[in-house]
Formats: C-alpha cells, sequence, structure tokens
C-alpha cells in the first residue's frame, strides 16, 4: 500500500490532545478572531450528515470479523463533499470527525469548489491481504454508495488507502450506478486516474518550501531536511525536495528511525521499501530511535505520519527552522505554541498538504469532462493553487499578525460562512 503508516504508540505518539480537539481548539480561535456568534460556531463545527457502517467479513482465518465503517460529510457550503478514507485500526467516529471538518478549511484555503468530508474503517490494514482489503472496501462502498455521487461527495485515498483501493470503489458503484470515474480520485491511470494525483500531495509540501525558503533565509539547494513517515506523502515529497538538492538526513516509519548527516537517498530508499526491504536496513545509514528523529538538527522537518506525532513532550527537542505538516493535525496546540516561541516557521496542515486535493479536484475537473491533462500541465497548475494558498495565507496572516496557522483557519472559515451566507443557510 502507498501510505502504511501504523502507529508506534510506545514512541512519538503520545499526544496530550485528540484529533478532534486539536482540530476543534485551531477552529475556535479563528471563529473568536471573525467575531462569529456562538450559534453560527455551532454551525460550523457540526458534520452535516454522519454514516456509520457495519463491515463483517470473513478473513483469512476463517471468522467474521466486524469493523466499523465511517463516512462523515462536515459541510458543502462551497460544493460537493471531498476527502479521503482511511483504513486503520485506531479509527473512530471522532477521528473522523476531526479529518472531515479539516478538509472543509483545506478546500477553503486552496478556494477549491468543494466541501468537506472524511471516512474510514477501523481495520488494520497493514496485516491484512489484499483480497481481504478489496473485500472491506467492495463492502464499504455497497453500504455508503447512497450518499456519494460526482456531485455529492467524492472520496480519495488516505492513511493506508491507494490507487487500487479508489479502482475497486469505482467498480463498486459503477455496478449500481453505470461508470462513474468522477466518483472517487487518485485512481489508476489506467482507470481515468489523473498523472501527477499519487505525488501531488508531496509536491505541493514542496511547492510551499520553496514559497517560504526566501522568507525564513534558506536556499533549497543547501537545505537539510527530515521526515516522519515515509509513506506516499513523506516519500514523494523527499524525492521532490530532493530534486532542488536538498539533503534527506533522517527518515521514519513503521519500522524505525535511521539518519545520515551525509544523506540518505530518497529514491533509492523508496525502491528499497519498494522491493519489501525494511527502512532500518538501507545501506550506509545509523540506526536511531524515533524518539531522536525529531531532535535531529535540520532545516526542514516534514511531519508526514500520523495526528498528533509532535506533542508537548517532544516539541522542545525540535531543531529546525521550518516544520511542513504533510500529515493531517500533526502538532498539538501546546507543540505549536513552543514552535512559535522557538521561532519555527509552521506551515500548517490544511495549507501545506493541500496538494492532494487540489490534484484530486484536476482529477474530477478530467473526469467529468471525460478528458486527460499531461502531468506537466497537472503540476504547473497545482503550483499555482499551492502558491496562491500560501501567498493568501501569508497576506492575512500579516494583516492580522497571526501565525500561518491561525491566518490560514481564519480564511478557511470566513469563505466557508461566505458561501453559507449566499446560500441563504445563515
Ligand atoms: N486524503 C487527502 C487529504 O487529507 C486527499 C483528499 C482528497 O483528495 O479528496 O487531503
Amino acid at each position: 500500500m502507498a501510505t502504511t503508516e501504523k502507529p508506534r504508540e510506545e514512541t512519538a505518539r503520545k499526544a496530550e490532545m485528540s484529533n478532534l480537539d486539536i482540530v476543534r481548539y485551531y477552529y475556535d480561535r479563528a471563529v473568536d478572531r471573525l467575531e462569529l456568534p456562538d450559534d453560527l460556531r455551532t454551525v460550523f463545527w457540526s458534520s452535516y450528515r454522519e454514516v456509520t457502517v457495519q463491515i463483517p467479513v470473513k478473513l483469512s482465518d476463517g471468522k467474521t470479523h466486524t469493523f466499523s465503517g465511517y463516512r462523515i460529510q462536515h459541510n458543502g457550503a462551497r460544493g460537493p463533499y471531498k476527502g479521503g478514507i482511511r483504513y486503520h485500526p485506531e479509527v473512530d467516529i471522532d477521528e473522523v470527525r476531526a479529518l472531515a471538518s479539516l478538509m472543509t478549511w483545506k478546500t477553503a484555503v486552496a478556494n477549491l469548489p468543494f466541501g468537506g468530508a472524511k471516512g474510514g474503517v477501523n481495520a488494520p490494514a497493514g496485516d491484512l491481504a489484499r483480497s481481504e482489503i478489496q473485500a472491506i472496501t467492495r463492502s464499504f462502498m455497497n453500504k455508503i454508495e447512497k450518499i456519494l455521487g460526482p456531485t455529492r461527495d467524492i472520496p480519495a485515498p488516505d492513511v493506508n488507502t491507494d490507487a487500487q483501493v479508489m479502482a475497486w470503489m469505482m467498480d463498486e458503484y459503477g455496478k449500481l450506478h453505470g461508470h462513474t470515474p468522477a466518483i472517487c480520485t487518485g485512481k489508476p491511470i489506467a482507470l481515468e486516474g489523473s498523472y501527477g494525483r499519487e505525488q501531488a500531495t508531496g509536491r505541493g509540501c514542496v511547492y510551499m518550501f520553496r514559497e517560504a525558503a526566501p522568507q525564513v533565509g534558506l536556499t533549497p539547494a543547501e537545505a537539510t531536511f527530515v521526515v516522519q513517515g515515509y509513506g506516499n506523502v513523506g516519500s514523494w515529497a523527499a524525492r521532490i525536495m530532493q530534486q532542488l538538492g536538498a539533503r534527506m538526513v533522517g527518515v521514519s516509519d513503521a519500522t524505525g528511525a535511521i539518519r545520515s548527516d551525509a544523506g540518505i537517498d530518497a529514491d533509492d530508499l523508496a525502491a528499497h521499501i519498494g522491493d519489501g526491504g525494511k527502512l532500518t536496513e538501507f545501506p550506509g545509514a545509523e540506526v536511531i530511535s524515533p524518539d531522536d528523529l525529531l531532535a535531529i538538527e535540520c532545516d526542514v522537518l516534514i511531519p508526514a505520519a500520523l495526528g498528533g506525532m509532535i506533542h508537548e513532550g517532544n516539541a522542545d527537542r525540535i531543531n529546525c527552522r521550518m516544520v511542513i505538516e504533510g500529515a493531517n493535525s500533526p502538532t498539538t496546540p501546546r507543540a505549536d505554541q513552543v514552535l512559535h516561541d522557538k521561532g519555527v516557521h509552521v506551515i500548517p496542515d490544511v495549507m501545506a498538504n493541500a496538494g492532494g486535493v487540489v490534484a484530486s479536484y484536476f482529477e474530477w475537473v478530467q473526469n467529468m469532462q471525460h478528458f486527460r491533462w499531461s502531468e506537466r500541465e497537472v503540476n504547473d497548475k497545482l503550483g499555482g493553487v499551492m502558491r496562491k494558498a500560501y501567498r493568501d495565507v501569508s497576506a492575512r496572516a500579516k494583516e492580522e499578525t497571526l501565525s500561518l496557522r491561525d491566518g490560514a483557519y481564519t480564511l478557511g472559515v470566513e469563505r466557508v460562512v461566505e458561501a453559507s451566507r449566499a446560500r441563504g443557510y445563515v
């Protein structure tokens, strides 16, 4: 699977807050700043629709396992609900709620004509056979298809789901509704997926880095970086950072962490893992404790694993000048304050990792038109949207003397409120 990130509870993930509390905290600050009344605070926090389904699947142990699946549509004022689906044993309704609302602000910050949604199944994807994942996927799609549709709600990949999972989803939906490529994004190229989509979240992080680098006095060709989580987002961000001349000096995944001041080749590491090798067995690097990864001195830290990985207990050890949040809600509010006090330039998730959903939007546009763009066209357009998002947020943050995170949330919430008002909802 492209984005396999198993949690390592015993190490990095000891967040003092849940994902839901993290997003709520940042949301409340934006609402306070916008001086929205309490009734609207509730409207824009609550989900529009929450669907929970039972997914009983017979696994290779001969037993029928009952998983829970969720699809939560948070807000659709700006357009069809949009957001990924993750498979992870820790998925629960609160986590999906948090991630759905994050999608609402993310699509608004990138100024896409989409709302926000998220889905998840509490299945241990890393331990399952492909046939078992296919069975879960088809059963899940069968149970949520009533609330989906290319102009209603469009899923995409997230943690532990990839183009193959999207192909099964599209196929299952097609059995009921006829061939409908725009029902989900992040599909394989062979099934009307978009060129550049797989790399887009990582590429988007790098576009953000390029925008921010001059502001912090960094030269991309001389920069060093550390990646936490070498799945789809982390590995593509690393490979594209390396194309600029930057050097990866530390990296981790679910199996452990490694470092090398001379540099770890991002392409070779991706190939090594793709061939079934363990990250910790990558030649030429020193194996370190995952807890020590964040303390490596570097210019840029890219958290690209799960939520809450940067928390009060480890934020103080971080030794970088910029954090680019490839993951969703990786930083708790207390850790955010510590980073702020240390003068670290934090590019928050709602803008930093928007490249995935931006390319999803391009895929959807192509599917709606039954047309295909070249990879160059996708990448150029992606760069345009990401740069604009960075500049919009920076301008807002400067105007009101805010962090980029507060600026992004404020802009996102404001745009959603504006669309709701225009529809006459509030
Ligand atoms: N799962 C990705 C995210 O969190 C992509 C969502 C999408 O493309 O709809 O942004």
